[in-house]
């Protein structure tokens, strides 16, 4: 560094505040001194200058400067809040940035293990004894080149002392562009980093950070066949975990007063519910449980330490070309945090997290998945019943306690998956068949059904009357673009709303009216199952559900009191899910063992008289069953031939019955 701006470094860093705070830092332990950008640029914009240009050689002075200030080895000057119009997004780092001290915004999608790196190594010379210390500078290790001892000054061999050497802390990051940077469904582009001392594990793979450093590169390609390319690592200086909010900052006064002013409108929930997907015809239903997705409620924390979530879940099901996809799209582009992926291929990280070998340290590193990148917002899943195996596995923590635990190469962490999850699946057969429930079709796990509070089936029947009505409405979105489709609210004045609402209103839960409505539907929907025979209708999942949905009503109304109304919303819309959802399609009786166990009670009761029959069969015929007999037996009460060959199918597959010759079964135990 020139004299001269070292001059003028010396005299910033000696600043009587300066040296306050360093005394302050050096008594905590710390070694990192953080100043804001705009501290600097105040101070003088030459030397502000020299560190966004040669930012190797003023950090390293201003480091020096610092440990012989405070006499402590290791000392860093960290700067933060470069302005904001300076962020480069990652996609558009070019060769000008290399060298050079920049701002990049991103989500935190990897945290390498913490490791120790060799600050100053110490080598004993075999020959005489010597020690000689190698302050570790550069990138790659130092050995001495000849032992320091005049009376020896030989080419070793040395030995590496460990135990006299010193160490630094060291992690390697990876972070992503942000999913609301991402509009229109490209693939995120990535950048690696470095963070040392007391700034390694900082943040957590999902955080949203700013990150400030240095762009430096290194050539890609083995010792033999280097090549022209480099690599890029991002030298973190400093790390800020950027709250949930952020996106406040997006709304002007004007817009707030837009916003209040719509507060007073008695159809804002129409409007609301109207500019949701708007190029898309119908669904009337599906589009007010996005909107409450949307608008979500917060979750609650319990005194015993667990946790109801606040984010409402929606699985979308039924025939292909029903828009799923479409409005799945939809509502990740207009979700502040929103991200749209599918169950197959997702990102590495599949949906949940991983760990992953790491490039950089060839360590373990843990990765996010979309849930967890999506963390705050809204994630929707497209082709959800293709998630890896091992996705399946942690879906379950993550849509219900929403976070992940992952225990995998000696990584132990839980990464927070606070997020909405719109999903969608195809079912088995291709279309969707009308008498068969929503478990013999959606190759969906039970468990993981039960924890969507809202289930649509979207059916491609064709019926003239409305057919003609989507046909006009899809040739008019062809004429005239977006004329035609003009709905109530911007989707940018909608964005707005969401984040206003979700920031500024928390219902609270305490008109007696709306409570005893809820508990009413409840106690009335299980009465039915408590009267007889009845399958049960309803869980306290379901209650759950009412009350989430309850209060996302009270919050699209940009209100903070919950009503009557709000309630009676909120059961209309889970009546619905579920008379679509939970039905029993042998006896058309509403049941929610179809969602919960995969299996309606009339079919539990089938099984147990089908494994009679064979039971009583095998007493005739000498210990096997033939199938025939089976079906026809079976038939003669009521059961369908198809449902007993699937019953044996799958108790073959289960192991409970096997078939000792063709036509033949007998169960395993007897
Ligand atoms: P899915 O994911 O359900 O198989 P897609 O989202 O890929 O279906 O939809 C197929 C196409 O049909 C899309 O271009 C979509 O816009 C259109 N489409 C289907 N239903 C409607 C509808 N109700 N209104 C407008 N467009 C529709
Ligand atoms: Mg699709």
């Amino acid at each position: 560094m020139e004299s001269k701006a070292k001059e003028k470094l010396e005299k910033f860093l000696h600043r009587r505040e300066t040296l306050k705070e360093l005394r302050k830092i050096a008594g905590k332990g710390r070694k990192s001194l953080v100043i804001s950008f705009d501290r600097l640029l105040e101070f003088d914009m030459e030397l502000a200058k020299s560190l966004l240009d040669n930012p190797i050689d003023f950090l390293d002075t201003a480091d020096e400067i610092l440990e012989g200030i405070t006499k402590l080895p290791g000392m860093r000057l960290r700067v933060m809040g470069l302005d904001k119009t300076t962020t480069i997004e990652i996609r558009k780092i070019r060769a000008g940035s290399v060298g050079k001290f920049i701002q990049v915004e991103g989500i935190l999608t990897r945290a390498g293990e913490v490791k120790p790196e060799a600050t100053e190594a110490v080598f004993k010379c075999r020959r005489c004894g010597e020690e000689n210390r190698v302050l570790q500078v550069g990138e790659f290790f130092r050995e001495p080149l000849v032992c320091e001892n005049p009376n020896c000054g030989k080419r070793g061999p040395f030995d590496l002392l460990i135990e006299n050497s010193e160490f630094r802390d060291w992690q390697s990051l990876c972070i992503q562009e942000p999913p609301e940077k991402l509009r229109g469904g490209r693939m995120p582009r990535r950048l690696d980093g470095i963070v040392r001392d007391d700034f390694v594990d900082k943040a957590v793979p999902g955080n949203h950070v700013m990150l400030t450093g240095v762009l430096r590169v290194f050539q890609e390609g083995r010792r033999q066949e280097r090549k022209k390319t480099f690599r890029k690592i991002l030298f973190i200086s400093h790390i800020e975990v950027l709250q949930k909010g952020v996106e406040e900052a997006e709304l002007t006064p004007e817009d707030k007063a837009k916003i209040k002013e719509l507060a007073k409108d008695p159809w804002i929930r129409n409007k609301i519910i109207q500019s949701i997907a708007p190029s898309i015809y119908g669904y009337d239903a599906i589009k007010e449980a996005i909107a409450l997705q949307l608008f979500g409620c917060e979750a609650i924390d319990l005194r015993d330490g667990t946790r109801i979530r606040g984010d409402t879940h929606v699985l979308l099901t039924g025939d292909p070309g029903v828009a799923k996809s479409q409005i799945l799209k939809w509502a990740a582009n207009v979700a502040p945090r929103g991200l749209y992926t599918s169950g197959m291929k997702a990102t590495g990280a599949g949906l949940t997290a991983a760990a992953v070998r790491d490039e950089i340290s060839g360590g373990w590193t843990l990765e996010a998945g979309a849930l967890v990148i999506a963390d705050g917002g809204l994630a929707s899943i497209d082709e959800f019943e293709k998630m890896r195996p091992e996705d399946s596995s942690s879906i379950l923590e993550s849509l219900e306690q929403q976070t992940i635990s992952v225990a995998k190469a000696g990584i132990i962490a839980t990464l927070n998956t606070r997020t909405a999850v719109l999903a969608a699946a195809n079912p088995k057969y291709g279309r969707f068949e009308k008498n068969l429930t929503i478990a013999q079709q959606v190759p969906l796990d039970p468990v993981i059904l039960s924890r969507f509070d809202l289930i649509f089936i979207m059916r491609d029947e064709p019926r003239a009357d409305r057919d003609r009505t989507m046909a006009h409405h899809i040739l008019e979105l062809h004429r005239a673009h977006t004329k035609v489709v003009k709905p109530p609210l911007h989707l940018d004045f909608l964005r707005k709303i969401i984040i206003y609402a979700r920031q500024n209103l928390d219902p609270k839960f305490d008109d007696k009216e709306a409570m005893k409505t809820i508990e009413d539907f409840f106690v009335d929907w299980r009465r039915v199952a408590e009267r007889g025979e009845a399958p049960l209708p309803i869980t306290v999942r379901q209650l759950e559900a009412i009350v989430r949905l309850t209060k996302a009503n009270t919050r699209m109304r940009l209100s903070d009191r919950v009503t009557v109304e709000d309630a009676n919303r909120a059961i209309n819309l889970v009546k619905r899910s579920l008379q679509e959802a939970g039905i029993d399609t042998e006896t058309g009786k509403l049941d929610i063992d179809v969602l919960m166990t995969g299996k309606a009670k009339s079919q539990r009761d089938n099984i147990r008289r089908v494994l009679d029959i064979i039971k009583e069969l095998e007493g005739q015929y000498g210990g096997v069953a033939p199938v025939e007999e089976i079906i026809r037996i079976a038939g003669s009460e009521g059961i369908r031939q198809s449902f007993v060959e699937e019953l044996i199918e799958q108790e073959k597959i289960k192991g409970h019955l096997y078939e000792p010759k063709q036509g033949m079964v007998t169960r395993a135990v007897k």
